[in-house]
C-alpha cells in the first residue's frame, strides 16, 4: 500500500507540476475526442499507449472489452451508460474498441472451469459466446495450436464488439475503430473492415 501513497506524492511533486496549466484548463470541463473501450487487464494503459493527456480519452474498461448490445432496461448498466454518455453528452468523434494479447477473459471462454467461483464473470462473458461459436464454425480446432486460438479469439472478439456498437451507433461522422494491442512488443494493429484484417499501425500511416 505504501507504494500507492508514495506514488501520489511523487505525482504531485513531479507530473502534476509539469502539466499544471493543462490541469487548470480542465477544471470545469472535459472535451474528450475519443471513447476508449478497453479490457480491465492491469497491463493495458490507454493513455500511455496513445500518448494522450487527461481530458482526451473517455474510458470504459471491463473484462474482455465487451460491449453489450443496446437494449432498454431497468438494470444498472455501466458499460452501456458510459457509451451513451460519451456519444450523447460529450459527443466524441471516435470510439476505439481495444483488445489485447493474452486476454484472460477471452481465454476463459474456452476454459469455463476457471470461473467456477466467479458466476458474474461467467455471465458477463456470455456476451462473447458468439465469438466462440464463430471460431468453431470457421476453424478446425484440432489443427490450430492454443496460441493461434488465443489471438483468433481476441481479434474476433474485437470485431464482434464493434458490431454491437454499430447496431445502435451507425452514422457517417462517428469513427469506430478496432485495435489489437500486443503487450510484449507494444505493437497495435488496426482493423481494416475492407479486407477484414488487422494491420500494424506504422509511423507513416498515422499522419
Ligand atoms: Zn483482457
Amino acid at each position: 500500500m505504501k507504494k500507492l501513497f508514495d506514488g501520489i506524492i511523487n505525482f504531485q511533486e513531479n507530473e502534476f507540476l509539469k502539466y499544471k496549466d493543462h490541469f487548470t484548463s480542465l477544471e470545469r470541463k472535459q472535451e474528450p475526442h475519443t471513447l476508449f473501450i478497453g479490457c480491465s487487464d492491469s497491463r493495458i494503459d490507454p493513455a500511455l499507449i496513445t500518448k494522450t493527456l487527461p481530458g482526451e480519452l473517455f474510458i470504459v474498461r471491463n473484462i474482455a472489452n465487451l460491449v453489450p448490445p443496446y437494449r432498454e432496461t431497468a438494470e444498472y448498466v455501466a458499460t452501456t451508460s458510459a457509451i451513451e454518455y460519451a456519444l450523447t453528452v460529450l459527443k466524441v468523434d471516435n470510439i476505439v474498441v481495444c483488445g489485447h494479447s493474452n486476454c484472460g477473459g477471452c481465454n476463459a471462454l474456452w476454459n469455463e472451469s476457471l470461473l467456477k467461483n466467479s458466476p458474474h464473470t461467467k455471465k458477463w462473458l456470455e456476451l462473447a459466446h458468439p465469438v466462440k461459436k464463430n471460431i468453431e464454425n470457421h476453424y478446425n480446432l484440432k489443427t490450430i495450436d492454443l496460441r493461434e486460438r488465443e489471438w483468433i479469439t481476441e481479434q474476433f472478439n474485437i470485431v464482434e464488439q464493434m458490431r454491437h456498437l454499430l447496431t445502435r451507433y451507425n452514422n457517417k461522422t462517428l469513427k469506430i475503430l478496432g485495435w489489437y494491442y500486443i503487450i510484449e512488443t507494444g505493437d497495435i494493429f488496426n482493423y481494416n473492415s475492407g479486407n477484414k484484417t488487422f494491420e500494424l499501425i506504422r509511423s507513416s500511416e498515422s499522419k
